[in-house]
């Protein structure tokens, strides 16, 4: 429905009737499977670990290119095993040899790093002679250096202002480099900041190596960008937006006042049938207020945000995904490429913005990534998006052009759970 923000006590506009997207099957399954990737014994037995059993649109369009060593730059949708694309080829192509990182991965997030590098080691579970490290800011680099003298590892998986200070300091050598892989890559080389570290440590690595990039958002303005570091790139782009969306994924909005958002986030706590959810806020201060209120109100709450400190990030994220706790308020840090299995409800409890200087795309991006983090791989979710202003309303409506969707008003008599919540 095209929202046109009148006050409250008003009737909403009227519904600019688009149709939703027909619903199709959501997972799509190929004739292919692994093992026609001609993988190792060692990759094919972990991916029959992680009950894998077939191979997902993006896995199956471009694990057979990678693994030739083509250059990719890929715009695949969220939560459809993107991750598994870069491990596994990766994986496949690598020679352990003693003291050679031949791998480095970069994104945007400690978090994301940390769950980028268990995925190596979920993949590389049969593969002792390979190790893999992940460093990130805000530990002490000191550990780092140990790892780098005592035992290099093979992988490494980081953010770019980590690295860069390891490779500046000649502590890291990327010489022998066969694989630079930017996760997240649109939102890292947007920031002037991580471009240039981007960029110099690019410069230190090996020659001859193959580059790979990957996103669920990739306009057209960065792209140039991105295959500035690249030679000749299989591109793979989803054209048509309205597929990027996410089909086991049900989306409504609720129209309120910023006073009145507090009540209506725990009613719906209080209705929902909810495994996990996530509730996003536009600041830092919006964060650890809501999940302060949260607990008072008895819904046991943790919150994730950027000056939050680094050991207590890593925890809250980790018992999160542990289930230790159910339910997260975040700021948009905790918004890309996180995959948490059970979240099935999303909350804007701020609507994404559009900031002075960003391209024009930043907020309905930031919409796409956020409420990916439920209905993950085919699963069932429900995004409920708070808006209480004529610019969020906006937002929603070029969410609504831009994927050809139809995000309707949050039905007064609640949802059926069986919409957004898997049978057990
Ligand atoms: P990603 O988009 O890489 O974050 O992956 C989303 C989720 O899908 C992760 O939990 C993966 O473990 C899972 N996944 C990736 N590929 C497959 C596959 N072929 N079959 C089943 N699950 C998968």
């Amino acid at each position: 429905m095209l929202l046109e923000y009148v006050e409250l006590e008003e009737e909403v506009a009227n519904d600019a009737g688009k149709e939703a997207a027909p619903k199709t099957g959501h997972v799509s399954i190929h004739s292919s499977g692994f093992r026609d990737f001609l993988l190792s014994p060692e990759i094919l037995r972990a991916i029959q670990d992680c009950g894998f059993e077939h191979p997902s649109e993006v896995q199956h369009e471009c694990i057979p290119r990678a693994i030739v060593g083509v250059d990719i730059l890929c715009q695949a949708k969220s939560g459809m095993g993107k991750t598994a694309v870069f491990v596994i080829s990766t994986l496949q192509r690598l020679e352990p040899v003693k003291g050679e990182v031949q791998c480095l991965v970069m994104c945007h997030t400690r978090e994301l790093a940390f769950q980028i590098s268990r995925e190596y080691q979920r993949f590389s579970k049969w593969m002792p002679a390979v190790s893999c490290e992940v460093f990130f800011g805000g530990v002490p680099v000191k550990e780092n250096e140990k790892t780098l003298k005592e035992n290099v590892p093979n992988i490494i998986v980081g953010t770019p202002g980590r690295i860069m200070d390891l490779v500046q300091r000649k502590l890291l050598s990327l010489d022998k480099l066969k694989f630079f892989i930017l996760d997240e890559c649109d939102k890292m080389l947007e920031s002037n900041t991580m471009r240039t570290q981007i960029q110099e440590i690019f410069r230190a690595s090996s020659r001859d190596k193959q580059v790979m990039m990957f996103s669920a958002t990739l306009n057209k303005n960065i792209r140039p960008t991105c295959k500035k570091f690249m030679e000749d790139p299989m591109e793979v782009y989803v054209d048509d937006e309205a597929k990027l969306t996410l089909l086991t994924l049900k989306q409504h909005y609720c129209k309120l006042q910023d006073k009145e958002k507090n009540k209506k986030l725990f009613q719906l706590l209080d209705e929902l049938q909810f495994n996990q959810v996530v509730i996003f806020v536009k600041t830092d201060e919006r964060c650890m207020a809501l999940c302060k209120l949260l607990n008072d109100q008895n819904f046991p709450a943790s919150a994730i945000y950027g000056r939050l400190k680094q050991e207590n990030r890593l925890k809250v994220y980790q018992d999160f995904k542990e289930f230790k706790s159910r339910i997260l308020v975040a700021t948009d840090i905790f918004g890309r490429g996180m995959d948490i299995e059970r979240v099935n409800i999303v909350f804007n409890y701020d609507m994404p913005e559009n900031k002075e200087g960003q391209d024009e795309t930043t907020a309905t991006d930031s919409y796409l990534h956020r409420v990916a983090r439920a209905g993950r791989f085919g699963t069932k979710g429900l995004a409920v998006s708070f808006v209480t202003s004529q610019a969020d309303a906006e937002i929603l409506n070029s969410v609504q052009s831009r994927f050809e969707i139809s995000i309707e008003e949050l039905p007064e008599g609640g949802i059926d759970q069986s919409v957004y919540r898997e049978e057990s």
